[in-house]
């Protein structure tokens, strides 16, 4: 039988790859991007279901300020692709590592060993649990007013409150707009000192919990229109601002042996709870890096993009020293 050789920066599938990228967004395929200018042998396997495929637009983002997600990353699998980089549709369900590899198993079956492993598989938002809330999210119903405060500053705004951190979010938000009302939910209930610091900036307090999102008819199709409280009563809302809770996707890392940190951040701004990485994004795992949300849940486009930018260098420097000492151990044993 014959096998087709694989292109020069590639491998063919029952060959060894020099990196495996499990997860296509920014984080990702800024790794493979930096690996195959490397012109190391990579495979990005891609579940196709990035955090802000909600929106339409995204902000913040120098050079792409209002480009749509998508289109960010077809240029991004163009890209590796130039470079010899191979992206395809997986969903990896499962992650082996021995003494020279790792291996890779993806939904259909198909495996792939590859000398190093990035995970850049991302995270969850839980949203609060209050009927039709879901249906908004990412247009009207926002986490991040860096990503979307601008498009509706000055206009009727709510934080929808989560936890002990919400009243901030709602000094925060008010930067965007002086039409904004706290409605506390789920959140604790503000001590007399934060009540009196949200009403000295204007902000109304809503001791209560949110019920439903309503939208409304609009000249672009339906938006976003009101909050309806558990009393009855309505709060006008062009957009909910809220903090939802984040689910790292970091299975396979888990899987792999690491472990989540449970005190302080760790190094290269990992975060309590989140799989500590170093500043290059390698795991304390041998052949297994980081990237991006999975553990970095306030890593917005910008900032994953260079934590994957740094871990695919990271794991070329470490393939690297692997090469120089085994060409150095062939070299004294000739
Ligand atoms: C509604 C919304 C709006 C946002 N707007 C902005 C904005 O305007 N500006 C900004 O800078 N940031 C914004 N963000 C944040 C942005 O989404 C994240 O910063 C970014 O997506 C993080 O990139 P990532 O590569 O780490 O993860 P992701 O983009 O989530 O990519 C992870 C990828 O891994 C894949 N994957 C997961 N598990 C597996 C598996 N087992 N096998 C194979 N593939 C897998 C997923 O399908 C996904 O394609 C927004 C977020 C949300 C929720």
């Amino acid at each position: 039988m014959t096998t087709t050789p694989a292109p020069p920066n590639q491998a063919a599938d029952h060959e060894t790859w020099d990196a495996v990228v499990v997860g296509g967004g920014v984080a990702g395929l800024a790794a493979a991007l930096m690996l195959g200018r490397a012109r190391r042998r990579v495979l990005v396997l891609d579940a196709g279901a990035p955090r802000n495929r909600f929106t339409a637009h995204m902000h913040g983002v120098l050079g792409r300020d209002g480009t749509s997600p998508a289109r960010l990353l077809a240029d991004g699998r163009d890209e590796v692709a130039s470079y010899g980089g191979v992206v395809r549709s997986a969903e990896v369900v499962d992650a082996r590592a021995d003494e020279d590899a790792v291996t890779v198993t993806a939904a259909d079956g198909a495996s792939h060993r590859a000398r190093h492993l990035v995970v850049a598989t991302g995270l969850r938002d839980v949203l609060p649990d209050v009927d039709g809330l879901a249906e908004w999210w990412g247009r009207g119903v926002a986490h991040c007013p860096y990503c979307d405060g601008y498009e509706v500053r000055d206009q009727r705004l709510v934080v929808l409150g989560t936890g002990p951190a919400s009243v901030g979010q709602a000094q925060l938000i008010r930067q965007w707009s002086e039409h904004l009302t706290y409605v506390v939910h789920e959140a604790p209930e503000p001590t007399s000192a934060e009540r009196a610091a949200l009403e000295a900036r204007g902000i109304v307090v809503e001791q209560h919990r949110a019920v439903r999102a309503t939208g409304a008819p609009g000249p672009d199709g339906e938006h976003l229109a009101a909050l309806v409280l558990d009393d009855g009563r309505t709060v006008d809302a062009d957009a909910v601002f809220t903090a939802p809770e984040p689910r790292s996707g970091d299975d396979l890392l888990l899987r792999l042996g690491a472990e989540r940190s449970d005190g302080a951040a760790g190094p290269g701004g990992a975060l309590p709870g989140a799989v500590p990485v170093d500043m290059l994004g390698r795991t304390t795992v041998p052949r297994v890096w980081a990237a991006g949300n999975v553990v970095a849940a306030y890593a917005n486009v910008p900032v994953a993009i260079a934590a994957g930018t740094m871990a695919g260098a990271g794991v070329n420097h470490a393939l690297i020293e692997e090469e120089v000492a085994a060409a150095t151990a062939g070299r004294a044993a000739a």
